[in-house]
């Protein structure tokens, strides 16, 4: 809560149950990002519909009670899952990644909504998200397939929401809004496609900074778009987990910063000791800047 009493929910970016605990034990309200690939990176082969069950539900049963952000399958890019044998793409940032490889792969991205809907319906503190969504009308068809299967399992609804990653959703956020319950921004993929800089590439590493004006001005897009429809935006990408960045995206406006275990301590003191009205005031400081360095200068 800042000084003038503002409560900005700070979640945690987890995979497994273990960081789960431990992400509760350090004051996490909930896990606002759970990279599902992780699941099939790490096994080396496609979990089964029971299996990812399961894990759902001990996650969301490890934070008792306090919301489980689940992100479908992020396939594609940074993110190869070499037993998928899926066909090489010059450009996998800008190929079959994300949600158009589940849209393109009902094999993998059904039993994965299957398990996520059954878990919801034995845990009842589950939410949806899609990586990569870049079109209205894919959203649209994710969210038909979404209620065929809820159906299907006998369901209730869930909170459904969307990453904002690239800037065509972020420049259309008007519309987005009114399909979804929430924004979850990813701001290393959006500083990625903004700045059409590689987020892996080492010699662009210290210039594909979230800071720059660029990026914000899509972040304060996002934000005027859903608070203009009621809904909330939550940030799940790096930026939330550097104190600075935490300043500037809650003087935006986001109301859920979703962290790195680690961080979440460091993150809570520094909310605590400023005010909401001081950090809009930075924010639209910020927005008006040339650079990331003048922002990171204020
Ligand atoms: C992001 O892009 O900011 C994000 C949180 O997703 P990922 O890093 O998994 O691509
Ligand atoms: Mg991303």
């Amino acid at each position: 809560v800042t000084q003038d009493g503002q409560h900005i929910e700070v979640f945690a970016n987890v995979n497994r149950v273990a960081d789960a605990e431990q992400a509760v034990e350090y004051g996490a309200e909930g896990v606002g990002l759970m990279r599902t690939e992780f699941l099939f990176l790490e096994s080396g082969e496609t979990p089964t519909e029971d299996e990812q069950y399961q894990l759902y539900c001990d996650m969301a049963r490890a934070l008792k009670g306090r919301p489980l952000t689940i992100r479908t399958l992020d396939i594609g890019g940074d993110k190869q899952v070499p037993h998928l044998n899926l066909p090489k793409e010059d450009n996998s940032f800008l190929g079959i990644r994300g949600i158009r490889l589940c849209m393109a792969r009902p094999d993998l991205f059904e039993p994965q909504l299957r398990a996520i809907y059954r878990a919801a319906k034995d845990t009842g503190n589950i939410r949806v998200m899609f990586p990569m969504i870049s079109t209205i009308s894919e959203l649209e068809q994710v969210i038909a397939k979404c209620e065929a299967i809820r159906s299907e399992v006998n369901a209730p609804k869930v909170e459904l929401g969307i990453m904002v990653e690239v800037p065509s959703t972020a420049i259309l956020a008007d519309h987005f809004a009114k399909l979804v319950d929430f924004f979850s921004i990813g701001t290393n993929d959006l500083t990625q496609y903004t700045l059409a800089m590689d987020r892996v590439h080492p010699q662009l590493a210290k210039q594909a900074d979230a800071m720059n004006p660029a990026v914000l001005r899509m972040i304060d897009l996002t934000v005027r778009a859903a608070k203009a429809e009621g809904k909330w935006v939550g940030v799940c990408g790096g930026a939330a987990s550097d104190i600075r960045g935490a300043e500037i995206l809650t003087g935006l406006g986001v109301t859920e910063l979703s962290i790195t275990v680690p961080t979440i301590p460091t993150i809570k003191a520094q909310l605590r000791r400023v005010a909401l009205t001081e950090l809009q005031t930075l924010a639209q400081k910020a927005l008006s800047c040339r650079t990331a360095e003048e922002v990171r200068a204020l």
